[in-house]
């Protein structure tokens, strides 16, 4: 099945992802560990929020972001 990405045109490499997302992706998994350090115990949905109301949180991650809250992981 030669799928396109979930949120764009362009061609899925991993998950579903296009490689711009799919380091988007990357990005948002790699961070979580140590927002939630830093925030003692920061929930998965709760560090997406804060993501999202983080300013410098680029285009891809707000739109990977979306895409997570809906499919409800
Ligand atoms: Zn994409």
């Amino acid at each position: 099945m030669a799928d396109g990405c979930k949120l764009c045109h362009r061609a899925a490499v991993s998950d579903g992802y296009c490689s711009y997302h799919g380091s988007a992706v990357q990005k948002v998994k790699e961070s979580f560990a140590a927002w939630s350090q830093a925030y003692g115990g920061l929930g998965w949905e709760d560090y997406l929020d804060r993501l999202t109301k983080t300013d410098g949180t680029g285009k891809w991650v707000l739109e990977v972001i979306r895409d997570m809250k809906s499919a409800g992981a």
